[in-house]
């Protein structure tokens, strides 16, 4: 490893603050650039809170990331000094033969991770804030919970600078050029020179790379926050949910106690459009689906929004992020496309980020996400 490497970090948001981390702790010399300033909320992370959980239901591949995920969140933690992350678990919910419920049981089965199924009689002792179906499973994911996103990205900056990382806020990158040997970042302010870069501008990917050769398709997400109408709703645990169907949706907690955070998965955004365009007013009949998924499954919160928030994420058509060098630019290294899930296992993609943008290759099980052989369009 060449720990002296010149190393751009260019959008220095949820993976690009993990990233400017794990490569400052290496000893690289780290500048990063963000159009905004680490923490703010005009793009894929935002809104107090996000999912963090073991077992995995879109694949059982990314179990080992979570792992490695997990033990660099502590590690993250302890070098702050604060915390980032609440271990209350995760309820899922939603029909016994579905496939994300199987996949969740196998990932459980599989790596041995802690867990509780319980049937509708024990969820309406246990959890009388949620209601299920006929046939319906409920698990408890116990390795999971909630994740302060804001403090997390300026945490993690905050210690890369602490460690020798310099960010310029706001300063767009207007192109990334790949010259012999290395890479030149060109803003309003001028040039610099690098021997790698690490691209990490979420939904601005397109913007920024024109020509990349796979969709990141851009949506726009709505959350909306909920005040129950019991003192009780929360109960003693307050897990972080999500319903897989028929209807996909999620929420978490407010940490202040106060209100319920609720989601849609992707195919219910629309697309975001310009990302500097977003329009962040949230329409009464984009909110219709929120008021009918409250009466059906949590019939305790008062269906009147007491706040509602836009935001951005990439998606990619298989909802698999694309990790490793830019085609044609083997000195730029791209991490995009999330989907949806990328939050919880930023700090391992911090981490693979830096091996790859100082040894070319990772030891992390990263071939199913690589950008090396991608064929899916
Ligand atoms: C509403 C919502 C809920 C979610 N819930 C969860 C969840 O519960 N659990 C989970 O694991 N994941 C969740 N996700 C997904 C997760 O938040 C994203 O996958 C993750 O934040 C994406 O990180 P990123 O670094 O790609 O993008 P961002 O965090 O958006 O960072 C991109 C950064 O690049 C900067 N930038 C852009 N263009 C430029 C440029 N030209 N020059 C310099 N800087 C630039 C931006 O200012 C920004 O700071 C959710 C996402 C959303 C939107």
């Amino acid at each position: 490893m060449s720990a002296s490497k010149r190393v751009a970090v260019v959008g220095v948001g949820t993976m690009g603050s993990q990233a400017a981390w794990r490569l400052a702790a290496r000893g690289a010399e780290v500048v990063g650039y963000d159009r905004y300033a680490p923490g703010h909320d005009r793009s894929a992370a935002g809104g107090e809170t996000r999912i963090f959980r073991s077992a995995h239901f879109e694949d059982s591949r990314y179990v080992p990331l979570l792992k490695h995920a997990d033990a660099l969140w502590e590690e993250l933690q302890r070098e702050t000094g604060r915390e980032l992350r609440s271990l209350t678990g995760c309820l899922l919910m939603g029909p016994t033969e579905h496939q994300q419920m199987a996949t969740v049981l196998k990932s459980i089965a599989d790596h041995g991770l802690d867990h509780e199924v319980l049937d509708a009689e024990s969820l309406a002792k246990r959890f009388p804030q949620f209601r299920i179906e006929d046939g319906d499973a409920a698990v408890l994911d116990r390795h999971a919970g909630f994740i302060r996103p804001e403090l997390t990205v300026q945490s993690a900056a905050r210690r890369a600078e602490q460690l020798g990382a310099r960010i310029h806020r706001y300063t767009p990158v207007r192109e990334i050029v790949p010259v012999a040997g290395g890479v030149e970042i060109r803003t309003d302010a001028g040039t610099e020179s690098f021997d790698t870069a690490v691209v990490t501008v979420g939904p601005w990917v397109n913007d920024l790379l024109p020509d990349l050769p796979w969709d990141v398709d851009i949506r726009r997400l709505i959350n909306a926050w909920y005040v129950p109408t019991t003192d009780t709703w929360f109960g003693q645990e307050r897990p972080a949910f999500i319903r897989t169907a028929p209807t996909h949706c999620y929420g978490l907690p407010s940490p202040d106690g106060v209100s319920v955070k609720l989601g849609l998965s992707r195919a219910l955004h629309r697309p975001a459009g310009d990302p500097n365009q977003l329009d962040r007013t949230v329409q009464p009949e984009e909110l219709e689906i929120f008021t009918d998924l409250i009466g059906r499954y949590m019939p305790d919160l008062n269906p009147d929004p007491t706040r509602l928030s836009v935001y951005m994420e990439g998606y990619t058509e298989s909802s698999r992020p694309l990790v490793g060098p830019l085609p044609g630019a083997e000195n730029v290294v791209l991490l995009a496309g999330f989907s949806g899930h990328g939050f919880k296992l930023s700090p391992a993609f911090g981490d693979i980020a830096a091996d790859l943008a100082l040894d070319g290759t990772s030891p992390q099980p990263i071939d199913f996400i690589s950008t090396l052989d991608r064929t899916e369009a």
